[in-house]
């Protein structure tokens, strides 16, 4: 956005002294030294080589609980909707080394759970160590393709992941956003396999039609995609599902509609992130298609598909209701003091009342959870985005994990 409104907020308008762009972070002592000797400064330039590696990341919940770590940057799938490949520039991974290091230095602070973050992040390609520079490519998922030729050489996700996951037994990880492309059965397995890593999935599909797919260029039909869910729910059993859809691209039909609906009544995912198509200046679909879905059709598919994506999210979480659930605390919740709020494995946010505990491996010891703490929570009710429950006892995720 700051290299498209440059001119504009700079001189036109002259609403701001500094435009940075997502790779100037580096310049900001020069941008903000000029600005205070009363000139306007900018800097949007794009980064080949950016991965922020030596950024701390930023802590987001109460009592520093949950963090994360950027692994990679930029994207080379160019669907044709998207501006990413324009505002991030190219996939660049961060050297594996830093990214150790890093998460070991959370895991010394306390923190519990990690997400590891990028624009594709089980593209994830570490070209820094160079006996590794002649590994294969390994496959695509069955049946998607992509606009770029395979990349051979490099350590990539699965073998981060592993790593990652053996640094603290008590820190549970996650991963967003990932490419469905990406997803061989190493990294499945290893997910499965791993007590820490967090049996929850994001499969961005955003739409259930293939001749839309095909306009988005996603490199994939709806066959390939749905065949790739049931592949990954047969190697995670109990795997959380989420997604992302776009409602009204260029030239989508009542039919293509009723058919992205279909696919949501049909996975029936647990989270979903839905949006209107907006077209973007610079994208594919910009230079070539039409956005021809009119505002109020976009919006009634929208409200249709958020409708169905509802129902079928409570119909998913109301499965768990009975089930003990291994929550990470992450604070007092919102509504109420008396009241609990953390996340599950499926990163579910679960809620429980504030009450002395026992801990699994001190039993006469009761007390009360704290940020950070694993509570072993059983669920008594759900809706489409929240589970309520009761507290049963302290726990870790290691013991957890065990008494499975
Ligand atoms: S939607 Fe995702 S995969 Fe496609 S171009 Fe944008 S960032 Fe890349």
């Amino acid at each position: 956005m700051a290299e498209r409104l440059k001119e504009e907020i700079l001189h036109r308008e002259k609403l701001v002294d500094v435009v940075a762009g997502p790779d100037a972070y580096r310049d900001l002592p020069r941008l903000l030294a000029a600005a205070e000797s009363g000139q306007q400064a900018a800097n949007v330039l794009l980064s080949l080589d950016e991965t922020y590696a030596d950024i701390l990341p930023v802590q987001t919940s109460a009592g520093g609980t949950t963090a994360f770590v950027s692994i990679m940057r930029g994207c080379d799938n160019m669907c044709s909707y998207c501006i990413v490949p324009f505002t991030r520039g190219r996939e660049r991974s961060r050297p594996i080394a830093s990214i150790l290091q890093e998460v070991r230095m959370l895991s010394d602070q306390g923190v519990k759970e990690v997400t590891l973050l990028g624009q594709n992040v089980n593209s994830f390609r570490d070209l820094s160590e160079v006996q590794f520079q002649s590994v294969a490519a390994p496959g695509l998922s069955r049946g998607f393709s992509t606009v770029y030729k395979a990349k051979a050489g490099g350590l990539r996700f699965s073998h981060l992941l592993d790593q990652v996951s053996r640094i603290d037994p008590e820190m549970r990880i996650r991963f967003t956003s990932p490419h469905p492309k990406d997803f061989p059965d190493e990294v499945l397995q290893l997910i499965q396999e791993r007590h820490n890593i967090c049996k929850q999935l994001h499969l961005p599909a955003q739409s259930g039609s293939t001749r839309v797919l095909e306009a988005m260029r996603r490199g994939y039909t709806r066959e390939a995609y749905l065949e790739l869910v049931h592949h990954v729910r047969d190697s995670i059993p109990g795997v959380s599902l989420s997604s992302d859809f776009i409602a009204g691209f260029c030239g989508e039909t009542e039919e293509d509609h009723l058919q992205t609906v279909s696919l949501l009544q049909e996975v029936r995912y647990n989270v979903g992130f839905l949006f209107a198509y907006s077209m973007r200046q610079k994208t594919r679909a910009h230079h070539r298609l039409q956005d021809d879905v009119p505002a109020d059709v976009k919006k009634r598919r929208l409200e249709q598909l958020i409708a169905t994506f509802r129902e079928e999210a409570a119909r998913a979480n109301a499965a768990l209701v009975g089930q003990a659930q291994l929550v990470l605390v992450e604070g007092p919740s919102k509504r109420s003091a008396s009241e609990l709020c953390g996340r599950n494995d499926g990163n579910i946010k679960v809620i429980f009342p504030d009450a002395e505990l026992e801990d699994a491996a001190e039993p006469g010891a009761p007390g009360r959870a704290q940020p950070g703490d694993y509570v072993m929570v059983k669920v008594t009710s759900a809706s489409s985005q929240t589970l309520r429950g009761v507290p049963l006892y302290r726990t870790t995720l290691s013991r957890a994990a065990a008494s499975h």
